[in-house]
């Protein structure tokens, strides 16, 4: 297969990346993950102005311009003719000697290559159980950081429970997933946490807002304690993979089962109506 590397797109044996680069000493860099749908890039713009916003948190300049990165995008979908499937794209600060002091003189390192997801329909259809546990990652989880060690630590103890995600909750309330954002359902009205530090805000989770103003579905984007999870009418967690997946059980620290309720299913409908509007231009 292909693989995105700076400005070139290469033969995956010739990608040779350098033992030096603080990507893997420091987890120094940012990333998108973009889905195609019939051939096209969905919310493209979204997502590289996301991680654009998240280069710049971090004092990384990208190398390219938003339009340039953009065509360099389009290019290496071409090359690899994918119709539908996922693009992940990275950038770290590059090589340095090991020092956690960077100077700002790093040449900074894109490698981008297609991620093979396994089909979500049934999830979609009959929701997952999620483990709902302490959300012990810092204070910067508005950037979308190659540090995911307290994400990748929640979801394998998610799976040794039996569970498809966790639940992070700090002593301000539930955040969101090791890898989604979570909305609940109370009496119609969509309940979510604010797009603050704490969270990462999904692009999935910005589409679900814009879909909820168009059904006049009520918002309300604030912290609610963890014990609200046990008298949600509806759950469900988002993202580019999972789109909107029902949440039917909650475990660890707070147990609870929940039916997939209707206003999750119109927003399935809603969201899955709204891509093929978006892509099939
Ligand atoms: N929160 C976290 C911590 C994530 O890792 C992700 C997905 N990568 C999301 C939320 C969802 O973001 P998006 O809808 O942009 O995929």
């Amino acid at each position: 297969t292909y693989v995105l590397y700076n400005d070139s797109i290469l033969d995956e044996n010739d990608v040779a990346i350098s033992y030096k680069d603080r990507g893997y000493h420091f987890g120094d860099g940012v990333y998108e993950v973009i889905r195609v749908y019939n051939g096209q890039y969905f919310t493209l713009d979204e997502h590289l102005t996301r991680l654009y916003e998240s280069a710049k948190k971090i004092e990384l300049e990208i190398p390219h311009s938003f339009e340039a990165f953009k065509t360099l995008l389009h290019d290496y979908k071409e090359t690899l003719k994918t119709e539908n499937g996922s693009i992940y794209v990275q950038i770290t600060r590059g090589a340095s000697d090991r020092n956690h002091l960077y100077t700002k003189e790093e040449k900074p390192v894109i490698l981008g290559f297609e991620v093979k997801g396994k089909s979500v329909d049934t999830k979609q259809e009959q929701g997952v159980a999620a483990y709902v546990t302490e959300d012990v990652r810092w204070l910067r989880c508005d950037i979308k950081s190659l540090n995911l060690l307290g994400n990748v630590m929640a979801k394998r103890k998610a799976f040794d429970h039996d569970c498809e995600e966790a639940i992070l909750y700090r002593e301000s309330g539930v955040t969101e997933g090791s890898s989604s954002n979570l909305f609940l359902v109370n009496n119609e009205t969509l309940y979510t946490h604010p797009a603050n530090n704490l969270i990462l805000n999904g692009i999935t989770r910005q589409e679900i807002l814009a879909i909820a103003k168009e059904l006049k579905i009520g918002v309300i984007e604030e912290p609610f304690p963890k014990e609200v999870l046990l008298h949600a009418d509806e759950a469900f967690i988002t993202s580019t993979s999972l789109e909107i997946v029902p949440v039917h059980t909650f475990k660890g620290d707070i147990e609870a089962t929940i039916s997939v309720g209707t206003v999750t299913k119109k927003l399935q409908q809603a969201l899955k109506e709204h891509v093929q509007k978006k892509t099939n231009a």
